[in-house]
């Protein structure tokens, strides 16, 4: 693409926003209701060619796809509708005595112009979903969907295009390129999702206009499974949520960590669980139309290396290990005894490939996670109290589900998000709308005799006086 050209376009989108930003800084309850609602309505008319556009682009299947990306959408915007009232009404807040005759609150207002960069792997709902909040919370936004999804990226286009006015939500479809141009705008706030790598070069940019930043990144998420853990259980929840979306979901059961006494249970489970899902007929699993793909070749190359990687180093292959690259297919992989120098073992996986390391104490397993960066989820998996108690107390994440995995992410009244490498910030429910507002102090003096004039200059021994019984008393 012509970058002048690019340049250009995105000034005047960038101008148009701030300008209607200008003229309408702080949309009314009603406003932000109506945008909230047409949004619903778009989605839903959509619903089929949503996905359509994501089978398209990595054979995800119609039913995942209303599961995963549509059905979260809808509800996320339909909580937005039911507490916007509330997440909008100023916070009254107490009087210190200093400041005795006064009144204070905490009102929102809207950061302005937002800029939202999403990722390709749940390609409409990391799109979306940030944008319930910019509009609920009362902003402009442009978005930049991911170029390797470029079936949804149109759709969303198309999608915007016929619900908002360009000056209100628009769409920048493009790459790197375009997204640096972007990022070169002083927004007043930049919600990024995707790879901790291309996190810091949003931040960096970011930190020229000292734009705020929300960044939702990824990362290994570990799974623990101790001796108390109901092995079947088990085995079926992390299969379901491994596999879902081909294991290219930020949250998903990166490796396992399981207590000796139950690993070969745990394998003989999960081995059974991915049959029955993906292929209960026995005729292989790529023959399922539930199983999708990786994303492109790029990715393909990067997943089987890893496995090969793994068995060079040592790891045993219970499950798996088929790929067929004109197909970007890699059949659900278990690698066991994986060595701590495997690749794998470094980065974030994303496909369907599960390490599993085994351990005898739970201060092991603690260990091994502590070596790595603090990850975006962390799975417990066990039916001692005493024990999910001393793994939350000892480990740290952006959340934790016990006993299942993934669905922490669902419930829209708990933050979403990482801690430093696989993340800053926080969104869902009142916690998106607060990371797109403005939280404004707002303190009322009264005319006149106030309880601070006495401290003015000079300050002569009675202001010493004061301070001292301050210092003493309050
Ligand atoms: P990515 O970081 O490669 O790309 C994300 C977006 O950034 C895309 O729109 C891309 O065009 C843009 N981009 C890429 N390079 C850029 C650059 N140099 N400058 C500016 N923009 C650039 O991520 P991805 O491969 O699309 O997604 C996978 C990653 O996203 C994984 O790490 C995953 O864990 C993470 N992720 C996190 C969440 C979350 O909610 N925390 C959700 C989904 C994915």
């Amino acid at each position: 693409m012509n970058t002048t050209l690019t340049n250009t376009n995105i000034d005047r989108l960038f101008e148009k926003q701030t300008e209607r930003y200008h003229k309408y800084p702080n949309p009314t309850y009603k406003e932000r209701l109506s945008n909230l609602r047409k949004l619903e309505k778009v989605v839903l008319e959509n619903r089929e060619a949503i996905q359509e556009a994501i089978h398209q682009d990595f054979k995800k299947a119609p039913t995942e796809s209303d599961f995963t990306e549509i059905l979260p959408t809808v509800l996320e915007i339909r909580h937005a509708i039911k507490k916007l009232k509330s997440w909008m009404k100023p916070k009254k807040v107490g009087m210190p005595l200093v400041l005795f005759g006064t009144s204070a609150k905490t009102i929102t207002e809207p950061k302005g112009v937002c800029l939202i960069i999403s990722p390709w792997n749940y390609p409409f709902l990391l799109a979306f979903s940030p944008l319930v909040y910019a509009l609920a919370a009362g902003n402009n936004a442009i978005i930049k969907p991911s170029e390797l999804t470029p079936n949804t990226s149109s759709l969303i286009k198309k999608m915007i295009g016929q619900t908002f006015e360009k000056d209100q939500v628009t769409v920048v479809e493009g790459a790197v390129e375009e997204a640096t141009s972007l990022l070169e705008k002083p927004f007043n706030h930049i919600f990024f999702t995707g790879s901790p790598a291309v996190g810091k070069v949003v931040m960096k940019a970011a930190s020229k206009h000292l734009t705020s930043v929300t960044l939702e990144l990824g990362g290994k998420s570990p799974v623990i499974v101790d001796q108390t853990a109901d092995v079947e259980d088990a085995a079926e929840k992390i299969a379901w949520g491994k596999l879902m979306n081909n294991g290219q979901t930020c949250i998903s059961p990166d490796y396992l960590l399981v207590h000796k006494s139950v690993k070969s249970d745990l394998i003989k489970a999960i081995q059974d669980k991915v049959g029955k899902y993906y292929d209960p007929t026995e005729q292989g699993i790529e023959k399922s139309p539930d199983y999708c793909r990786m994303v492109n070749q790029k990715h393909f190359e990067r997943v089987a290396n890893l496995i090969g990687d793994a068995l060079d180093k040592g790891a045993k292959m219970p499950l798996g290990g088929k790929t067929q690259g004109e197909e970007n297919f890699i059949e659900p992989t278990l690698l066991d005894e994986v060595p701590a120098e495997a690749q794998i073992m470094e980065e974030e996986i994303f496909g369907p490939i599960m390490p599993i390391l085994s351990f005898n104490t739970l201060e092991e397993a603690v260990q091994i996670i502590r070596k790595k960066a603090k990850p975006l989820s962390l799975y417990i998996f066990s039916r001692s109290k005493k024990n999910q108690k001393y793994l939350l107390k000892n480990t740290t994440a952006g959340g934790t589900t016990i006993n299942d995995v993934i669905l922490h992410i669902a419930h829209n009244d708990l933050p979403f998000g990482g801690v430093n490498n696989s993340g800053i910030g926080k969104t869902h429910g009142k916690y998106g709308y607060s990371e797109f507002s403005n939280e404004r102090a707002v303190l009322k003096q009264r005319v006149g005799l106030t309880s601070v004039k006495p401290f003015y200059p000079p300050y002569n021994a009675n202001v010493k006086k004061m301070i001292d019984l301050l210092l003493k008393w309050m």
